[in-house]
């Protein structure tokens, strides 16, 4: 099977998540989150287009690289910084690296708080990388859906209305 950097943010946010996504319990197209988040993608970086050039790597895709300075973009609409974003990155880096391209960084832009977050892949994080992998390859294998995490962390999440239909009957 093939690893993506969407099974990497979504690993780092739930199990669950990570396990329906992989057996095509998809539900992301019909989120007006995500549809905000291309658009802002869309509309917040019109020049970027002439400078990044999108990158296919082992099956993930790269939107923005810059491969005069070696630097991985990705917007993000959300409205707080959060792990899986650099997790996500880090994975790009990772893939850049395996593939020969050395010394690589991310930026994760925010234009929602217009912030910036830098990611950085150093040689100890290689390992931990390959073991969100094994990780997640034992998730999906598995029989079964993982349970649920604490409806709290659930806000934003497509799968909302999956994981919680009978609390809305
Ligand atoms: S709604 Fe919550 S439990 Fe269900 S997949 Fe999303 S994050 Fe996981």
């Amino acid at each position: 099977m093939t690893i993506t950097g969407t099974y990497i943010k979504y690993y780092k946010v739930c199990h669950r998540k990570t396990w329906l996504f992989h057996h095509k319990i998809e539900m992301e197209h019909t989120s007006e989150l995500v549809a905000e988040g291309s658009f802002i993608g869309e509309k917040s970086y019109p020049q970027r287009a002439e400078r990044y050039r999108e990158l296919l790597l082992d099956g993930s895709k790269i939107d923005f690289y810059d491969p005069v300075d070696k630097v991985v973009h990705e917007i993000k609409k959300s409205d707080k910084l959060e792990h899986s974003h650099v997790a996500q990155v880090q994975f790009y880096l990772y893939l850049l690296r395996r593939n020969g391209i050395e010394g690589a960084t991310g930026l994760i832009e925010y234009p929602k708080l217009r912030q910036t977050q830098t990611v950085t892949l150093a040689d100890d994080d290689v390992a931990m990388v390959e073991n969100w992998v094994q990780d997640i390859e034992r998730i999906v294998e598995a029989e079964h859906c993982p349970e649920r995490i604490a409806k709290s962390k659930c806000r934003s999440c497509s799968y909302f209305d999956f994981c919680y239909i009978e609390e809305s009957l």
